[in-house]
């Protein structure tokens, strides 16, 4: 049983900067353009005090950073973790970079988080540590600069609070300053199954390539939260079956396929997947090491790395989560012949559907689900197809690819705005 999640040594802005240098020199972009892509635009820290519910005050420390506006506002999720670090959220806002650019939506990058432990507050100081770092970051955000969504332990009441309290400050209602809202404030029909429904699509896709059924194909699930959990049941109405699931107490495993919807019952009534009747018990990283057709990482970043990545059965690792899979883990992988569908063209889906919020907010004119599922199909099939044949055509792994095409298309952004002043 392996219950380690993250290598100490793991950097994800090292990791990140990694990535982007080896697609960087495959595309033989300039050093005077790496100068500037390489490294966020903004970084804000801000520490604020809150207080809490026993009447003490506590100073807690949050992030906003953007990485590239060339080709639109900024755009990325809020993070609220113990362990959240500026390291993380820098890597995490110049992935949302190249995750619009390789979809096509009309948006740079940015990330936030605070580190506070949310399991352990309650609502009400869960409301004034959002609203006042929201306050704190409101010199930064606003709907044609900046939007954050929902990430890892932030959902819409999260939103919603953020909404309101910037609209607060300017005396209006402003929807549009953040997504991933609920559906009664300017919310978006499908945004919240876009990110593990885009999942789906781009692996529907990643199995025609590798000439794999999708019906029957047996798949594993870490994290069993917003994305994974959704993927869970998209995956098992295609016909799948989801042999193992996993959230941070640890993992379940059956190999004639877990109930999608009862695990997320007992995981809501009982905290964690664990002690499910009806499955094996094992640990947190064995989700990843399991018999399976399709390992869906949709938790955190640095889980497959060079130990493990040998040690992976699947056919296709299916990325939900933003950076799971090590640059090293990423080359064995390769060479044992896994198809990795990389994070950011893998879990676009949620930005995407974001994307049409905010349009949606903008013009106050809302569209139906099948219209959000359809408009975000053609372009998930559509990244997908531009970021194989860039494979192809280099005979390189699909992240490679995905970066090559992302970097390619803000290079040019940046360069045909030229440098202020
Ligand atoms: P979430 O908070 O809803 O769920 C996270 C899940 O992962 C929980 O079940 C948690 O118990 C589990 N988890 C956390 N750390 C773990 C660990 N070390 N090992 C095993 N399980 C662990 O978060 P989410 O929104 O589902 O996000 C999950 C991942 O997907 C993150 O990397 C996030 O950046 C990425 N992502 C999410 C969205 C979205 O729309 N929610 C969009 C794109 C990418």
């Amino acid at each position: 049983m392996h219950n380690e999640v993250r290598s100490a040594a793991l950097n994800p802005y090292h990791m990140a900067v990694q990535q982007f240098e080896a697609a960087a020199d495959k595309l033989n972009l300039t050093e005077d353009m790496r100068e500037i892509l390489r490294q966020p635009k903004r970084e804000l820290v801000v520490n604020f005090p809150v207080r809490l519910d026993s009447g003490r005050i506590k100073a807690f420390t949050g992030y906003r950073v953007q990485h590239n506006v060339n080709r639109g506002p900024a755009k990325g999720g809020i993070r609220y973790g113990p362990d959240v670090t500026l390291d993380e959220i820098k890597a995490l806002a110049m992935w949302m970079t190249w995750k619009c650019a390789v979809v096509g939506i009309p948006y740079g990058g940015a990330k936030g988080g605070v580190v506070c432990d949310p399991k352990h507050m309650s609502p009400s100081e869960l409301e004034r540590l959002t609203r006042r770092y929201a306050t704190e970051i409101s010199i930064v955000i606003g709907p044609h600069s900046d939007i954050p969504a929902p990430d890892v332990n932030t959902n819409s009441q999260v939103m919603a609070w953020i909404m309101d309290t910037y609209s607060m400050h300017e005396g209006y209602s402003i929807p549009a300053v953040v997504t991933g809202k609920p559906l009664s404030l300017g919310g978006s029909e499908g945004r919240n199954d876009a990110t593990a429904t885009g999942v789906l699509f781009v692996t529907r896709q990643g199995a025609r390539r590798i000439g794999m059924p999708l019906r029957g194909a047996r798949v594993s699930i870490q994290g069993y939260g917003n994305a994974g959990a959704i993927a869970a049941r998209l995956f098992h109405n295609e016909g799948c079956k989801i042999v193992a699931v996993s959230d941070t107490h640890g993992g379940i495993y059956n190999e004639s396929g877990l109930d999608p919807a009862a695990v997320l019952r007992h995981k809501q009534e009982r905290g964690s997947v664990i002690e499910y009747p009806r499955a094996q018990r094992i640990g947190v990283q064995d989700v990843l090491e399991i018999p399976c057709d399709i390992l869906i990482p949709a938790a955190t970043e640095g889980v497959i790395t060079a130990e493990n990545a040998d040690r992976v059965q699947a056919s296709i690792v299916a990325e939900a989560a933003n950076g799971p899979t090590t640059p090293e883990a990423d080359q064995i992988l390769f060479e044992k012949g896994t198809l990795v569908i990389p994070d950011i063209l893998a879990n676009a889906g949620g930005v995407t559907v974001s994307y049409f919020e905010w349009v949606q907010d903008l013009q106050s004119f809302f569209w139906n689900v099948e219209e959000i599922t359809q408009k975000l199909e053609v372009i998930m099939n559509r990244a997908f197809a531009a970021v194989a044949e860039k494979a192809d055509q280099f005979s390189c792994d699909m992240r490679l690819a995905a970066n090559m095409l992302a970097i390619a298309r803000v290079a040019e952004a940046t360069q045909m705005r030229g440098i202020y002043p």
